[in-house]
């Protein structure tokens, strides 16, 4: 399981947050927010900082990730191999929020999801913090089967 390692990803890095969360990484992300800040919740929280920022790079007994990278696979596939995660608990957190994904009947999806959706997939999740529904679409299969092959 990956449960323990938790990240913080600095304002700079909204797009990877989002993806951190749907391979099922709890990582919190605030737009706007100042280095003295996120160093205090990255120590506060047990988090790891993802930075592209090289002046937080060098704060002493921080523990941080320099992001290297611009390209967002490049990005994730970083983050995987550092802490040596695999993908193995996905599209269990929603990506708007963080929050962990419940499993909920199909019949709670009719009328909620597109007509096509509900009639294609099987499986649904809820965000209980913000109301949305999730389901394996090809656009999520799509960008876990590039991050499975970076991984090679
Ligand atoms: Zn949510």
């Amino acid at each position: 399981m990956n449960g323990e390692t938790r990240f913080l990803a600095d304002s700079m890095l909204g797009t990877l947050a989002k993806w951190l969360r749907i391979l099922g990484y709890d990582t919190t992300y605030y737009s706007s927010i100042d280095d003295n800040h996120l160093v205090r919740l990255s120590r506060a929280e047990g988090r790891i900082l993802l930075t592209r920022d090289t002046g937080l790079r060098k704060r002493k007994g921080l523990w941080c990730l320099f992001i290297k990278s611009e390209i967002l696979e490049q990005q994730l596939a970083q983050v995987l191999e550092s802490f040596h995660l695999r993908v193995d608990n996905p599209f269990s957190r929603c990506p708007v929020c963080n929050t962990a994904l419940e499993d909920v009947p199909k019949y709670e999806a009719w009328g909620q999801v597109p007509p096509f959706v509900f009639q294609t997939q099987e499986r649904f999740r809820l965000c209980p913090e913000c109301d949305r529904f999730y389901w394996r679409g090809t656009h999520w299969q799509r960008m876990v089967e590039r991050v499975e092959r970076l991984k090679k």
